[in-house]
């Protein structure tokens, strides 16, 4: 806690400190109960959104659209489990992809699960995969992180914000155990998932995933690139399956950390 008070008040948003902290600062960790694992924060990131339509299905799917029904879906399915999730954007609003883990870092998440469609060149490409940050090239195709990275800058270049982009460039490395063991239950769920093929957890130098201070994945659901699963993902049946595979990959991994799931406060790691 005095990591929290100490090193984060400081650079994150005062405005919006008091509404989103659970301990209240100069209160010391000692004076709070436990926050029960069920109360657990998600921090849910529907890729992509306004003028960014992400990837285009044949018959004109749209990656956002889909990623925000997803969203949708997936935070009903949390609130079911007892969890509290938290949109990066509950529209189609276009957030730059620094702003939405500074969102979720603002918000106090716990976890940070970000949605989106795959998509291939090689058009019977299916399934669904989970990755979680690489400090290096990791093994996703160059065409998926060019994708979800888009031409945006590597970091934001204003000047107040160099403190702050340097703790948020470092903060994802203090998670990567938690983010793969996240990433590893998410996937089996979605492996159990009728139809969709393992195509197991990667590795992929993602943007939107660099500066959680949290355990943090970013799932490609199904390939909109093919035609059979375009058509599954119009299906709000589907999308509802998916949600509650993503949420009880979210669970067991809760489980498995046996409460001890809780957003650190960011410090730098050498
Ligand atoms: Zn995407």
């Amino acid at each position: 806690m005095r990591l929290r008070s100490t090193l984060l008040v400081p650079l994150l948003s005062l405005a919006a400190w008091p509404l989103v902290s659970q301990v209240p600062a100069g209160e010391s960790a000692q004076a709070q109960p436990a926050r029960p694992a069920s109360r657990l924060k998600i921090a849910v990131d529907a890729g992509h959104g306004g003028d960014d339509r992400g990837a285009k299905g044949k018959s004109g799917l749209l990656e956002k659209e889909v990623a925000l029904r997803l969203a949708l879906a997936l935070a009903e399915r949390l609130r079911e489990f007892g969890y509290e999730p938290v949109f990066t954007r509950p529209d189609d609003t276009f957030i730059p992809l620094w702003d939405r883990a500074k969102l979720a870092n603002e918000a106090g998440a716990d976890l940070f699960v970000s949605l989106h469609l795959n998509a291939s060149r090689a058009r019977g490409a299916k399934g669904s995969e989970v990755y979680f940050l690489s400090l290096g090239e990791g093994n996703a195709d160059a065409e998926i992180v060019a994708a979800e990275n888009g031409p945006e800058p590597e970091k934001p270049a204003d000047a107040d914000g160099v403190v702050a982009s340097i703790l948020e460039d470092l903060a994802q490395k203090a998670y990567l155990q938690d983010s793969e063991k996240l990433a590893v239950e998410i996937q089996i769920q979605l492996n159990l998932l009728g139809g969709i093929k393992e195509r197991g957890v990667k590795q992929a130098p993602f943007v939107v995933l660099k500066g959680a201070a949290m355990p943090a994945v970013l799932v490609e659901t199904a390939f909109i690139s093919n035609p059979k699963e375009e058509a599954r993902l119009k299906d709000p049946a589907f999308l509802r399956r998916v949600a509650d595979s993503i949420a009880k990959g979210i669970r067991a991994y809760a489980l498995e950390a046996n409460g001890t799931v809780r957003r650190r406060a960011a410090q730098p790691v050498r």
